[in-house]
């Protein structure tokens, strides 16, 4: 049983699958609350997973589980403010926003914007790509510790390489 999402349907990608547009989408549409498990463990990682602050992370159910990355998204995942009726604030609720008009057919993405240590190298193809499936803000610090390890690396051969004559 499941309540069939008016905007998207999960269809498959060359290396798995991917979320798309059922019909045209135009900008600012709110497609959705992202549902899923929320887990309170600052230690939690997956591939799924989506940091809601603090110590919350959310593993989202289908079809939201299969949004992959791309530098130039189309979509993004927005945290709702939630509180009890008490007053009390509730683990925030993410929504999926299109961040412009999207065909039908096309490929719904987002930014996951990971941190510099979860970083992989991205292949989503896109003008702007970073060559790393990062946060914007973490790129420079990720390619500076590159950079630090890539001099290492090379260090000692170029202790051990024989001297030019
Ligand atoms: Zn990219």
């Amino acid at each position: 049983m499941s309540t069939a999402n008016p905007w998207v349907m999960v269809g498959k990608v060359t290396f798995g699958k991917g979320v798309f547009a059922k019909t045209t989408i135009p900008q600012g549409t709110d497609l959705g609350q992202v549902t899923g498990k929320v887990i309170d463990d600052a230690d939690y990682t997956s591939a799924y997973c989506i940091d809601l602050g603090d110590s919350l992370s959310l593993e989202p159910r289908t079809p939201f589980r299969y949004l992959n990355h791309r530098c130039e998204p189309n979509c993004s995942l927005h945290l709702l403010e939630v509180v009890y009726e008490d007053g009390s604030p509730a683990p925030s609720e993410v929504h999926l926003e299109a961040l412009l008009d999207i065909p039908e057919g096309a490929e719904l993405t987002i930014d996951y914007q990971w941190s510099a240590d979860g970083a992989i190298k991205c292949l989503c193809g896109s003008d702007q790509c970073r060559g790393w499936v990062v946060a914007m803000e973490e790129l420079p610090q990720l390619l500076k510790s590159r950079a630090r390890a890539a001099k290492k690396a090379s260090k000692p051969k170029a202790k051990s390489a024989p001297k030019p004559r």
